[in-house]
């Protein structure tokens, strides 16, 4: 199962990947994840690319292609992988596409702007075990409250940056994808369940029609 998982920052992809790729037994890829491991580690890659993400500018094609392209090699996703953050550009797309990727469904998790802000400034991770809360929203429990850590491009000004971005740059994306009968659009205001019943159900009727 490949699968592309496409939505504006915060709409819940990190949060609905985790049962996906459960049911899938495939890897989750998240390109953001990837690259703020880069960062913390201060690789050359992450030194490179600090600046850009702490503006919520997107980092170039070219070296975003190469990352993940190397990803994609990787034994662990020979049978099939989550795509979470990649592609979000037309070049990307179709870097993905000429790499001759083979894509089995792109879900597009939809959630109007007006709901996103709040989204990704109440979330925060637990570092011990990479679970994403939200502290209106998915509380963690009191005993682990105090290890929780937030992004720093999660705040008010970077997040109108990154929608700016989404929709400048990543939308365009879709239409690519509706062409080749890939895409399943998922409503993704209710709860967490909610969503994740839709695209269980989107994805039966995706892979038994
Ligand atoms: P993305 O990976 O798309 O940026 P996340 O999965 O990290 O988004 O979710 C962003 C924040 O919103 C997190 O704090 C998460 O706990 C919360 N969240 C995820 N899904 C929902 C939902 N359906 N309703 C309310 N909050 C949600
Ligand atoms: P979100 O939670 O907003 O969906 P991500 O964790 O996917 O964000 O990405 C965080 C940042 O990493 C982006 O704002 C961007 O700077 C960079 N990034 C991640 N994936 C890509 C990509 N495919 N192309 C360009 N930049 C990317």
């Amino acid at each position: 199962m490949r699968m592309i998982f496409i939505g504006p920052p915060g709409a819940g992809k990190g949060t609905q990947a985790t049962a996906l790729v459960q049911r899938y037994g495939i890897p989750h890829i998240s390109t953001g994840d990837m690259l703020r491991a880069a960062v913390a580690a201060k690789t050359e890659l992450g030194v490179k690319v600090e600046a850009v993400m702490n503006s919520g500018q997107l980092v170039g094609d070219d070296l975003m292609v190469g990352l993940v392209k190397e990803r994609i090699a990787a034994p662990d996703a020979a049978k099939g992988f989550l795509l979470d953050g990649f592609p979000r550009t037309v070049p990307q797309a179709k870097a993905l596409t000429d790499a001759g990727v083979q894509l089995d469904v792109v879900l597009l998790l939809e959630v109007p702007d007006d709901l996103l802000a709040s989204r990704v400034t109440g979330r925060r991770k637990d570092p011990e075990t990479g679970t994403i809360y939200h502290l209106q929203f998915d509380p963690p429990s009191a005993d682990i409250a105090h290890r929780l850590v937030q992004r720093d491009d999660d705040t008010e000004v970077k997040v109108r940056e990154r929608l700016g971005a989404y929709h400048a740059q990543t939308a365009p994306i879709v239409p690519i994808y509706e062409e080749a009968g890939l895409l399943l659009r998922i409503d993704g205001v209710g709860s967490p369940s909610e969503v994740a019943g839709r695209i269980g159900a989107a994805l039966d009727r995706h892979t038994n029609r």
